[in-house]
């Protein structure tokens, strides 16, 4: 199955963005994702596409909302520290009463426009999505167009979608398959939108709990491949109407825990503890990475201590100043980011490569299981294809990330391309 749009001006332009979470590029198959290696093989595809930094989902899904880099967005992780009165608490950014805590503290979500704020007055964004609330929310923080999320469901201005409108369903594979069903029931037949979302928890969920290469995993791309061929083939049977641009892609892929550290509890055994109780540093896991948080003395103190934790094992490399900035992520208590040291081993389902956990703030490790948040070379590779006859196939001639998607899209809806860390993908 192939997507032939049909060029035709009369139609509604409009683009579909399907976000596959957590499905590295390396397990697009004919084998494992028949659609995906389908779709890779005969449309336009980002063949050097990386994840930003850190490869977390909801860092992940403010890029892809504003085409911008974590360090102009603000969204800095999974977790991420603000400060209050000289005073760092580090926040879980998946709560749904995270934008509030980020508006009462910095007088703002994010700080550079979504696209659902830019195609507000042109017929507007709607999102389902089926992963954490915070990486549902922040794809449209302050509610210009709608999204629907199990954790509560609203429409333009906030106002409460309830009942039938609201998305009901699990966090599991059975919810990405009702919230698929519903998506292509409700938006991909109605006009009443310029940009539609459906972000699929998995595989991501799935390998958080299960082995890379496990039948779980493999079970969960499986199912998640048919989703992808039934949003397309509902495309398809809609095309004599609208004129749709297609995005499917992830937004990071996953390694294997194998080890787990706790940061606070390394420098607190380095003489900053008296620091880490009184919130003059703050650390915030982001799986795989970890940020730490440091204001006044205290930064000094931290920075004294980087030449030793660079020889601890779980220290794969530290990153601070113009290279910390070139990840695309700065912050200005933010001192230093932590990628964990990768190991060469391989896990009974022949996957290579094992990564220490940053246990600060996460729950209990899940050693043998899937995570992601660093720059290792699996959870930095996410995938990217744009299907419409204008895009034409092969690869995209360039290295890309996730900030290219919105530039691309919205050009292609004929909006303005401004103030972005990305580029349009050339049509
Ligand atoms: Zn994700």
């Amino acid at each position: 199955m192939v997507y032939h749009g049909l060029m035709n001006a009369s139609r509604h332009r409009r683009a579909i963005l399907i976000v596959c979470d957590g499905l590295g590029a390396e397990w697009v198959s004919e084998t494992h994702t028949p659609t995906l290696a389908r779709l890779l093989k005969g449309h336009r595809c980002a063949g050097d596409h990386r994840a930003v930094f850190p490869s977390v989902t909801r860092v992940s899904a403010a890029s892809i909302a504003t085409g911008c880099f974590p360090g102009r967005h603000g969204l800095e992780g999974n977790q991420m520290a603000l400060v209050e009165a000289g005073r760092i608490t580090v926040h879980n950014v998946g709560a749904p009463s995270f934008r509030e805590t980020m508006r009462r503290v910095t007088g703002r979500t994010l700080r550079v426009p979504t696209m659902a704020e830019r195609l507000a007055r042109s017929g507007g964004q709607i999102a389902y999505s089926n992963v954490s609330p915070g990486a549902a929310y922040f794809l449209d923080p302050d509610h210009f167009g709608t999204v629907l999320h199990r954790a509560g469901s609203f429409g333009p201005g906030g106002a409460p979608l309830t009942g039938d409108a609201h998305l009901d369903v699990s966090h599991d594979l059975d919810g990405d398959i009702e919230m698929t069903r519903r998506f292509c029931a409700e938006v991909v037949p109605c006009d009443g939108f310029r940009l539609a979302i459906l972000w699929l928890a998995n595989p991501d969920l799935t390998l958080h709990h299960e082995p890379l290469g496990s039948p779980a995993h493999i079970h969960a791309l499986a199912v998640t491949d048919r989703l992808v061929a039934q949003v397309i083939e509902t495309v398809e049977a809609h095309q004599d109407r609208f004129d749709t641009l297609l995005a499917v892609g992830s937004d990071h892929g996953h390694e294997t825990i194998g080890r787990s550290v706790h940061i606070g509890n390394w420098l607190a055994g380095n003489g900053l503890e008296p620091e880490l109780k009184d919130g003059r540093i703050g650390i915030a896991s982001q799986g795989t990475s970890a940020l730490i948080y440091a204001v006044g003395a205290a930064r000094a103190a931290v920075e004294g201590l980087l030449p030793k934790m660079r020889r601890e094992p779980w220290a794969g490399s530290i990153l601070t100043g113009e290279a910390l900035a070139a990840t695309g992520l700065t912050a200005d208590s933010l001192v230093a980011a932590v990628d964990t040291a990768r190991h060469d081993e391989t896990n009974d389902h022949g996957v290579p490569g094992t990564r220490w956990l940053v246990e600060d703030g996460e729950g209990t490790p899940e050693i043998g299981c899937g995570h992601h948040g660093g720059l290792g070379p699996a959870e930095t590779r996410p995938f990217l294809t744009f299907i419409h006859p204008e895009f034409g196939q092969g690869e995209a001639g360039r290295p890309t990330s996730l900030v290219d998607i919105a530039p691309t899209i919205l050009r292609f809806l004929g909006e303005a391309v401004d103030d972005m860390d990305g580029a349009p993908l050339s049509a």
